[in-house]
């Protein structure tokens, strides 16, 4: 519920004013509902914050003498005076610079001095400078500048693409951003107004559009969108700016499509299985399956990775995904299945050991099974990061077979809901295998549980790293075996 409504004005903040642009709503939420389930960070995003801050403490590093204002975000007052006592004091840069005008909060990343003028940089752990980071600027020259800091430039220091562990290149790229946040300055007073305002009100109403996706997903996704299977969201192959398209020609649902619109086969046969209420089998599944009829032994393969902004191992670029774990089913002539699995320990490069592991546990196997390129893709950087083994990992390479392209070519069940994601087709098609027993169910989660495992494993009790452990191994191997249920499910059906 809504808190009760504050006497004094609704204060905004970089982030507040950044999240209002993308929409009020969303906002308003934010500052009214600020203990909303939908706000409470998961593992992964708090991975992503964890990852921005390793960057921002790598960023200041460039700044030799530079002082950090090192206090709370809510003792308000102190980092406002702590900012203009190293100001005062001539610091070559400051960290973390605290400004308040507008009733509007700011912390600098780097408050560089440069001549008469400072210059305003915000660090970022992405890999380029985006659209997104011009009104994020903005906001805080504006805020700066009515504090009267005389700001000559801006800019966006974000990781550098080219850069390769250990230290090839320079680990950060440097965007001038002056001119097209000099450019947005002006709507900054209007838009902070039109904020305020709007916060002191009831909850604005707001349609749903491409701004609920960009510049990143808004979290209230649930209580705005309908969760209505037919929702035209859901039409296959269809992302965020065709659905906004979509809803631009007032067709929300998937049977308002005119009769004649332009559909690809993908699209007309879940029309098909929608408007049948049933499964969808192309007399071409048979043939698609034929190079999984093997005589002697076929493998199920899956890799969870880890990705970091800053770069772990060596030649990885920032963040580079990286195999750490994998999960191997094989089928046995004689119908059995034998498994084998990998789970990285400790800091240090897992790929030789893991590339060693999986050639080992492959190296019979006449075709291997995989969900997307994916595992390809791994099994290419592999050969490069791993060159001793690169001929042995060009083998395995050349026995994989994708499922996925068999399954979106030839497969359509209503609940698909126009994904064709493992996830997403297993309990249509393969109902009796779950996820609920186990801990962790998410590709993202298990990325970033295995770099906690590996790489702050002196921050987690002993007990709790086993467990995890366990929950990743449980996890790969339950994805490697919904595979193998996947592929006897799709022999029934191209025998049916
Ligand atoms: S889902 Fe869309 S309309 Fe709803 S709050 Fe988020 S951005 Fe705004």
């Amino acid at each position: 519920m809504p808190r009760n409504r504050p006497t004094v004005p609704y204060r905004l903040s970089k982030s507040r004013f950044t999240s209002g642009l993308q929409c009020h709503k969303k906002l308003w939420w934010e500052v009214h509902e600020p203990d909303a389930l939908e706000l409470q960070p998961d593992k992964v995003l708090q991975d992503l914050f964890d990852q921005g801050r390793q960057v921002g403490e790598a960023a200041r590093t460039r700044y030799p003498g530079g002082v950090l204002i090192d206090l709370p975000h809510n003792a308000r007052a102190e980092r406002l005076a702590a900012t203009q006592a190293a100001l005062d004091a001539g610091a070559p840069a400051v960290f973390e610079a605290t400004f308040i005008a507008d009733n509007t909060f700011v912390a600098i990343d780097v408050l560089e001095k440069q001549g008469d003028g400072y210059h305003l940089t915000e660090v970022k752990s992405s890999t380029s400078q985006k659209d997104e980071h011009i009104s994020d600027v903005a906001i805080q020259a504006r805020v700066a500048a009515a504090c009267g800091v005389n700001i000559t430039a801006a800019a966006v220091l974000h990781l550098n693409k080219g850069f390769r562990n250990p230290d090839t290149g320079d680990l950060f790229a440097r965007t001038d951003v002056t001119a097209p946040v000099a450019a947005f300055l002006p709507q900054v007073p209007d838009e902070i107004a039109r904020q305020r305002e709007m916060l002191a009100g009831p909850l604005p109403d707001v349609p749903i559009g491409l701004h609920c996706f960009e510049p990143r997903e808004c979290p209230f996704m649930d209580r705005c969108w309908p969760g209505t299977p037919d929702h035209i969201r859901h039409l296959a192959g269809v992302g965020p700016k065709r659905t906004a398209a979509y809803l631009a020609r007032g067709i929300t649902s998937i049977g308002d499509l005119p009769a004649k619109e332009k559909l690809n086969f993908t699209q007309r046969r879940q029309l098909k299985a929608m408007a049948e209420n049933r499964i969808i089998v192309e007399p071409t599944l048979r043939g698609e399956l034929e190079p999984l009829i093997v005589p002697g032994r076929l493998g199920f393969l899956d890799f969870e990775t880890i990705a970091r902004a800053i770069p772990v191992w060596p030649g990885m670029a920032p963040w580079q995904q990286a195999a750490a774990q994998f999960s191997y089913h094989e089928r046995q002539p004689d119908g059995s299945y034998t498994h084998a699995a990998f789970l990285a320990e400790g800091p240090q490069d897992a790929r030789p050991l893991l590339a060693a592991a999986m050639v080992r546990a492959t190296a019979n196997a006449e075709r291997v099974v995989m969900y997307t390129p994916f595992e390809k893709t791994r099994i290419r950087e592999l050969q490069r990061a791993v060159p001793e083994l690169a001929a042995e990992l060009a083998a395995l390479e050349a026995k994989l077979i994708d499922l996925h392209p068999v399954v979106k070519n030839c497969v359509y069940h209503p609940d698909f809901r126009g994904s064709f994601s493992l996830k997403y087709i297993l309990t249509p098609l393969v109902p009796e295998l779950t996820y609920s027993d186990l801990v962790i169910v998410d590709g993202r989660v298990a990325s970033v549980e295995i770099a906690r495992l590996l790489f702050v494993a002196d921050k987690i009790p002993r007990q709790e790293r086993d467990r995890v452990r366990q929950d990743l191994l449980n996890y790969c191997e339950r994805d490697t075996w919904a595979m193998v249920k996947l592929v006897e499910r799709l022999r029934e059906l191209a025998t049916a």
